[in-house]
C-alpha cells in the first residue's frame, strides 16, 4: 500500500502543472487506505492491485487507475452530509472509496453482471452507504436526486444534460469527456445558483466509453 500512495504522490506532482495541485487531500488518501483493492480485481490479478494502474475486470470494462480514482474523488470535494452519484460501478471500488468519506453513495451500472458481483462484495464489504442499480446512467437517478456531487467513470461525447439537472445548486459533476481534436479530458462542471454551469478541463485522460441508447 505505501507503494501505492508514493505512486499516487508522485503523479499528483508530476500533473501539477494542468490540476493545479500538487497533492491529494490527506482525507482521501486515507480513504484509499481503507479499501483493499485486491478485493476488487479478478484473482489473477491479485498480485498487482496495488499497482497505479488500470486492470480489466471483464466484459471489456476496467477498474481504473488509483491515481485517477484519488483525483476525481478529490475534485468531488466530498462532504459526510453529501449524497453522490457514481455513474458506471464497474467492480465497486470508486465507490467503496467514495462510501469511506462517509457520504451516501448512489452507483448505475450499465452491465448486469459487474453490477452483481459488486452489490455482492460491497455488501460483503458491509458498505451499507453505497446503493447500486442497473441502467443506462445518462438519464441519472431521478428518484434519488439531487445530489451534491455526480461522477462519470467512462467518457461521453457530452456533458448528460440530466446529470447537470440532477446536480443540486453548488454541486459538482467530475467526467471524462471526448475532445473534439481527439484524445480525451477530464472535466469539474460546477452548477451555479441561477442553474448555469462553469466548467474547468483539468487533465488529459483515458477511459472506456460510456455505453448505452441514449
Ligand atoms: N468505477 C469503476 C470501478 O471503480 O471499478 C470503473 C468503471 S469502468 C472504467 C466504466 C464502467 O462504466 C464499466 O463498468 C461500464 O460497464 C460502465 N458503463 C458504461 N456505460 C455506462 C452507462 N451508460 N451507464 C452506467 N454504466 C456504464
Amino acid at each position: 500500500m505505501e507503494r501505492l500512495l508514493n505512486a499516487i504522490r508522485t503523479d499528483a506532482r508530476v500533473t501539477e502543472s494542468y490540476t493545479g495541485q500538487a497533492e491529494i487531500s490527506a482525507q482521501v488518501m486515507d480513504a484509499l487506505c481503507r479499501v483493499p483493492r485486491e478485493e476488487f480485481v479478478p484473482d489473477e490479478a491479485s498480485h498487482l492491485a496495488y499497482q497505479n494502474h488500470p486492470l480489466p475486470i471483464g466484459h471489456g470494462q476496467t477498474i481504473s487507475q488509483p491515481f485517477i480514482v484519488a483525483l476525481m474523488t478529490d475534485l468531488l470535494e466530498v462532504r459526510p452530509e453529501h449524497r453522490i452519484l457514481e455513474i458506471g460501478t464497474g467492480s465497486g471500488y470508486q465507490a467503496a472509496v467514495l462510501a469511506e468519506l462517509e457520504a451516501e453513495i448512489y452507483s448505475i451500472e450499465i452491465i448486469p453482471d459487474l453490477a452483481a458481483t459488486a452489490t455482492t462484495l460491497l455488501d460483503r464489504l458491509e458498505y451499507t452507504n453505497v446503493h447500486l442499480t442497473v441502467g443506462d446512467g445518462w438519464h441519472g437517478w431521478a428518484e434519488e436526486a439531487p445530489f451534491n456531487g455526480i461522477i462519470v467513470t467512462a467518457v461521453a461525447e457530452d456533458i448528460p444534460p440530466r446529470l447537470v439537472e440532477q446536480l443540486s445548486s453548488g454541486g459538482r459533476l467530475v467526467l471524462p469527456l471526448d475532445q473534439p481534436s481527439g484524445g480525451q479530458v477530464l472535466v469539474v462542471v460546477e452548477k451555479q445558483a441561477d442553474g448555469s454551469t462553469r466548467r474547468r478541463d483539468v487533465l488529459p485522460v483515458q477511459f472506456v466509453p460510456l455505453t448505452g441508447d441514449h
